[in-house]
């Protein structure tokens, strides 16, 4: 979930990566757009407040940028603000929009535009409901309602989305592709490095720092540092399985720690620095089992890394997220996480993300 820190940081040093660009001229705009949709959304307007019936909708569904079809919306975040905009909690990822500081009219704002096409379609503000509290303030004249779709896992609903919008407008059709993401859990110990390195992996998308394989809820680092919480130190990896498989994660992961050696990395020691493979199918499960007897070959120890299903994953602080992105002054970064990339830069070149890192 975004909060306003999330926001901030976005505005101030640079948008998560979108899933797909798309650019057009102003003529090639003002074609496909009604005259209004192109003053609000490529000339930064903002229509009338309750000049649209978008306001008092809220029955299932999403919303998406009318220039391309990006998904920026589920109705299920969508909230009565009475400010006669439509107005949303939460974009339907983390990466549907991005940030920009917007000092005109005497006002400091945070504008949000279409990640995709540079859209502009409102301001978010820090005022919102709990637990985001944020308030997107949105023109209704820059979204397109989209008819529902079966529940699938959050990276697949886009991808669906923007076909039944194809199908409803039958305008265009976009030129994405539409993949289906995957999900995978990992831990190996502190991760700040499993993170700073899995970012820079071709075909992960998005790696996120959280808490995973314990009992207790809602854990923060201290309780995890504690060692009590039985929770490991975990990232969780979207990524694209048709630029790379699970089994070649899998592959990475085992050969950029230390699977041998228990509860410890290094000097970080502790049950929350474990080596474990979280996973969220049967087939992950086999994968696991399969590529741990594979690598085995390499180590004389024998590898000690847990092999469980996901329960739960907590995400962790904003702090911990691209901490080394973040810190790469810290110590620790220079002296643990930098030869770790560079082993993992050697050992898979072919693999290394050249362009954006993931988010
Ligand atoms: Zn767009």
């Amino acid at each position: 979930m975004l909060t306003w820190n999330n926001v901030i940081n976005y505005a101030r040093n640079g948008n998560p990566t979108p899933d797909r660009r798309i650019e057009k001229t102003a003529d090639e705009w003002r074609s496909l757009l009604t005259e209004e949709q192109y003053r609000v959304t490529r000339q930064q307007g903002t229509e009338r407040a309750f000049s649209s019936t978008l306001c008092e909708l809220f029955e299932p569904g999403r919303y998406a940028c009318v220039c391309c079809d990006n998904l920026l919306f589920d109705a299920t975040d969508k909230f009565d603000s009475g400010t006669g905009w439509p107005s949303f909690t939460q974009p339907a990822t983390p990466q549907a929009i991005a940030y920009h500081e917007d000092r005109s009219h005497g006002m400091s704002r945070v504008e949000t535009k279409c990640n995709v096409c540079d859209a502009h379609l409102g301001h978010v503000f820090p005022d919102g409901p709990a637990p985001s509290g944020l308030r997107y303030c949105i023109n209704a004249e820059a979204l397109k309602k989209v008819t529902e779709t079966t529940r699938d896992t959050a990276a697949n609903e886009q991808g669906a989305a923007i076909n039944d919008t194809e199908k409803t407008t039958g305008k265009r059709t976009t030129e994405n592709t539409t993949t289906h993401d995957e999900t995978a859990t990992f831990g190996g110990g502190c991760f700040w490095c499993t993170e700073a390195l899995f970012r820079r992996i071709r075909g992960v998308k998005q790696v996120t720092s959280g808490y995973s394989g314990g009992e207790s809820e809602n854990p923060g680092y201290a309780d995890v540092c504690s060692g009590q919480t039985g929770h490991a130190e975990v990232i969780q990896v979207l990524y694209d399985p048709a630029v790379i498989s699970y089994e070649d994660l899998l592959r990475i992961h085992l050969t950029t720690h230390d699977p041998t050696t228990l509860n410890r990395q290094g000097a970080d020691s502790g049950t929350q620095y474990r080596s474990i493979i979280l996973t969220q199918t049967p087939e992950q499960q086999q994968s696991a089992e399969k590529i741990v007897k594979e690598i085995q070959a390499s180590f004389t120890d024998p590898i000690v890394t847990e092999i469980a299903p996901l329960t739960a994953f907590y995400e962790a602080e904003a702090v911990h997220q691209k901490y080394y992105d973040s810190n790469p002054d810290n110590r620790y970064c220079q002296v643990v996480i930098d030869p770790k990339l560079n082993r993992f830069r050697s050992l898979y070149a072919d693999r290394v993300q050249q362009e954006n890192d993931a988010e």
